[in-house]
């Protein structure tokens, strides 16, 4: 495998003067999640659970194979795995089934570093059930600060917290986390938005109760997602959402919900989508991940190195390659980051500027004006770092 193979699988790769370099935001589709996807819709496109007829039986095998899947890149049980319209959906589903036990004794600890779909969901529950809610600080590179989690204590019920930040690519401390909510009796719940592009991962390994991801960001079709919970608390939790598919019987006002995963995907799930991901997904396992990570680690350093030789950058975020990921923020003194962003992106460079839906993480770190963001996947080379680099000198050029 080399890294030319990985670039030829995805089409839009194939355009010129093209660097796409908004990994974070979504990231793009090899040619085998295409195909996926119109295959399924021509040889097997009808509800799910519902039909007895040929293509709805083929649904189904589809459906369900593509949760072993999941479930294989989760090292996980397919019955733990939730398909969801998203991250945000996964999150909010898993919250709002644990705040219906939440009251005003209790609190839930979150993070300054979070994506506001691990934020949200918490603070307008937590005005809705009355439920405390605290926020583990950053220090200055905008790692999580570990030094004192004495609020995680007897009142903490859940600690939901980013496994990777989508700013700063900083890899959270799960395992310390896990401990820490474990100790107290609480569940720790994971963004794992930004960690699941580089890799499979074992969320139970980690110590996490709860771990939710998106379809885009892993090479797979958009509007679909995973929340995975261990067995014994999806078996606990209430559904957030309510609907067709989701019950064994309704006799007046008593329902039997079905068991999970089905009790959460209350309506027609995202079908095609979540075959789309599982192809995604299975493309992703065939990949040397050693390989791939030490690739994406080099990609960092020469971006660091060269940002560092350009004037007036400031680096938000870790200015090493220990615990993060291929996702790096910074600022250009004198220049708006929606402006460079705009120059970059004539320069066929894409790349992302603004708050990055993490307002609280920008007014932590004193970014008034956000910054912008270069994220990169195992397809990602060179040429889009250099291309990157000149036209950010240009960029600076024409605005200052
Ligand atoms: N969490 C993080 C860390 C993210 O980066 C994102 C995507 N921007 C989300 C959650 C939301 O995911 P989705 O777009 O699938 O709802």
């Amino acid at each position: 495998m080399t890294i030319k193979t990985i670039r030829s699988a995805f089409p839009v790769l194939a355009r010129a003067h093209f660097h796409y370099l908004d990994n974070a935001a979504m990231a793009q589709v090899p040619g085998q999640v295409i195909n996926a996807v119109a295959a399924h819709d021509v040889a097997a496109r009808a509800n799910v659970h519902r039909g007895l007829h040929d293509l709805a039986r083929r649904a189904d095998a589809a459906y369900e194979a593509a949760r072993e899947s999941v479930a294989g890149f989760l090292s996980a049980r397919p019955d733990e795995v939730v398909f969801t319209g998203g991250c945000t959906q996964a999150l909010n589903l898993v919250a709002g089934g644990l705040a219906e036990s939440l009251g005003p004794r209790d609190m839930v600890v979150v993070s300054v570093a979070e994506h506001h779909s691990n934020l949200l969901p918490w603070l307008m529950l937590a005005k809705r059930r009355g439920f405390q809610l605290a926020s583990i600080p950053v220090t200055w590179d905008g790692r999580l600060d570990l030094s004192d989690l004495s609020m995680i204590d007897a009142r903490c019920k859940v600690v939901a917290v980013t496994h990777v930040s989508n700013v700063t690519g900083a890899v959270s401390d799960i395992p310390r986390l896990a401990e820490a909510a474990h100790a107290v009796g609480a569940k720790l719940v994971v963004d794992g938005a930004q960690r699941t592009p580089h890799g499979p991962v074992d969320p139970r390994a980690l110590g996490a109760d709860f771990y939710a991801f998106a379809g885009h960001k892993t090479y797979g079709p958009t509007g679909v997602g995973v929340l995975w919970g261990r067995a014994e608390h999806l078996a606990h939790l209430p559904p957030a959402a309510w609907g067709g598919g989701m019950v064994a019987g309704l006799d007046g006002e008593t329902v039997d919900f079905l068991d999970p995963p089905r009790r959460f995907e209350a309506g027609t799930p995202p079908v095609a989508q979540a075959v789309g991901l599982a192809a995604a997904l299975d493309w992703m396992r065939g990949l040397d991940w050693d390989k791939v990570r030490l690739h994406e680690a080099g990609l960092t350093r020469q971006l660091l190195a060269g940002l560092a030789g350009l004037d007036g950058i400031e680096l938000v975020g870790p200015n090493g390659l220990e615990d993060r990921l291929p996702v790096v923020s910074f600022t250009v003194k004198g220049c708006h980051p929606h402006d460079v962003a705009h120059l970059l992106g004539e320069h066929g460079v894409a790349v992302r500027g603004g708050a990055h839906c993490s307002q609280p993480l920008m007014k932590a770190l004193g970014l008034h004006e956000g910054c912008l963001r270069v994220s990169m996947a195992p397809y990602n080379d060179d040429s889009d770092i250099h291309a990157l680099l000149r036209g950010l000198a240009e960029a600076v050029r024409v605005l200052r």
